[in-house]
């Protein structure tokens, strides 16, 4: 046995782990971390190489100047030219800087104070300055020298990886602040967030089609939250009014229910008290089969009505020949017509055939008709016309009376179901209606995929105009 998904109720409420929440809070936490990490790593390498190259710099300047130095002294006094440079070397004690000059034999000839001596063995190509040691050294070969063929001048990475140090310090203060604050960010936003839908799953878990009055808060900020709190409150405002308007028509049904109802309740009881004459148990009898046609004829207008709905009136279409049904329903009226002192007649009527169920059509002139003759007085006319009009490709139904007319108001609520119009201005009080007549007209025209159109003057008259497609 399957059973239906139960509400989300504060019962149902999921664990802090599975909340929106903390999710969002996590993969913030993730991707800050991911993105904090790869570009400070990238700050990290960037900063290190711009101080090798720096220095590399330096130091080939320097190894120039040495060349330099080394040729204007040529087979001059090698004493003035190393005095020179040990008085260099002391100028940057702090960097660890030294000099070192090379014979022909790659021996060395002479070397400041504080030169390395792992540096004495170590290769270096005259191009690309090497890292021995801790240090960083670079090479020239000295073309035109009888004496030095090489120079090497160096100084310590010490001081450099000094300042690497120090940014790493501040590279992992700022990579802990941030994973510090970006789960607490994210939490935050999410729970900022997370807020509106639980507002939306609160309200939503809190309704039922008696208390509809409840709505999401809005709070302004135009975002997607905010949209879909805007749309659910309007689907919400629409099952409100159709629910409302569901009630007013169960409403309607029973009070038209109960007038027929009542009426063959007090027939009844008038028949079981005392004794009556055959006559009145006859007249008391025909009332009753009366309120029971009345109450039947109603009851069918309900069941076609739902059918509407169900869109199940258009099943077992047939070709149904419009004039013909027009002729029927105008012959069918005029002897009410003439009781009444009213001329009824037909203006042109055409050959149509459309596709559609005879009944349902026949029902929906017989209304028109019939609303045409109850609110029309005495002395009064009504036209019934049907063109066909092949090449709008459709065939048009008036029917036309010189009646009391309806109210602009009116107009566009006399297909609403039990509606009907101030009755003041019927001569004839016994006029009755249900209201379901022309929302009945309307349904019908609408599954024969049609239109239904009322124009109508106080006084002057009324005229329906039904447009259906020829198929
Ligand atoms: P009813 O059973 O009351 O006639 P309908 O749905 O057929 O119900 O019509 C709704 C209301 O529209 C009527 O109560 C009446 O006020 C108005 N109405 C319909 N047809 C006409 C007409 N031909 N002339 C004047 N009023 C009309």
């Amino acid at each position: 046995m399957t059973s239906a998904p139960a509400p989300i109720t504060p019962a149902h409420r999921v664990t802090f782990w599975r909340t929106l929440r903390f999710r969002l809070a996590v993969w913030n936490a993730l991707i800050v971390a991911l993105t904090a990490g790869i570009t400070l790593a990238g700050l990290r390498q960037g900063v290190q190489w711009t101080l090798l190259h720096e220095l590399d710099q330096i130091l080939t300047e320097d190894l120039e100047e040495v060349e330099l130095a080394v040729r204007e002294t040529g087979t001059g006094d090698l004493v003035q030219l190393t005095d020179h440079l040990t008085l260099k070397a002391i100028g940057h004690k702090q960097h660890q800087w030294f000099v070192e000059l090379r014979g022909p034999e790659d021996d060395v000839l002479w070397r400041s104070e504080g030169t390395p001596e792992s540096i004495q063995d170590a290769v270096v190509t005259a191009r690309s300055p090497i890292t021995v040691d801790g240090y960083r050294v670079v090479e020239h070969r000295i073309e035109g020298s009888p004496r030095i063929s090489s120079a090497r001048v160096g100084a310590s990475l010490e001081l450099m990886q000094q300042d690497i140090q120090r940014l790493d310090g501040l590279v992992l203060i700022a990579g802990i602040l941030l994973l510090l604050i970006a789960p607490l960010l994210g939490y935050w936003l999410a729970r900022r967030a997370a807020q509106t839908i639980g507002d939306i799953i609160h309200t939503a878990s809190h309704l039922n089609p008696g208390r509809l009055e409840d709505r999401l808060r809005i709070l302004g900020t135009g975002d997607e939250l905010d949209q879909l709190s805007h749309t659910v409150n309007h689907l919400l405002d629409r099952i409100a009014a159709y629910l409302q308007q569901r009630r007013e028509y169960l409403a309607n049904i029973a009070h038209e229910l109960r007038t027929p109802l009542a009426a063959v309740r007090s027939s009844v009881e008038v028949a079981l008290v005392g004794d009556r004459s055959p006559q009145e148990y006859q007249d008391l009898l025909g009332e009753i089969i009366e309120q029971g046609e009345s109450l039947e004829s109603l009851v069918n207008q309900i069941l076609l009505l739902a059918e509407a709905e169900a869109d199940d009136l258009m099943e077992r279409t047939e070709p149904v020949d419009l004039r013909e049904v027009a002729e029927t329903s105008v012959d069918m009226f005029r002897g009410v017509a003439e009781v009444r002192g009213i001329w009824l007649q037909t203006q042109r009527i055409d050959v149509a055939v459309i596709p559609g169920r005879r009944t349902h059509l026949s029902q929906l002139v017989n209304n028109l008709i019939d609303n045409a003759v109850k609110y029309t007085p005495q002395g009064g006319r009504i036209d019934v016309s049907l063109v066909r009009d092949p090449e709008a490709g459709e065939v048009t139904l008036t029917v036309r009376d010189t009646g009391i007319g309806i109210a602009k108001s009116d107009i566009e609520r006399i297909f609403d179901r039990f509606f009907r119009a101030d009755r003041s201005r019927l001569r004839d009080p016994s006029v009755r209606g249900s209201g379901l007549g022309l929302s009945i007209c309307k349904a019908i025209v609408a599954a024969h995929h049609g239109e239904i159109v009322c124009a109508s003057e106080i006084g002057k008259g009324t005229t329906f105009t039904v447009h259906l497609p020829l198929g």
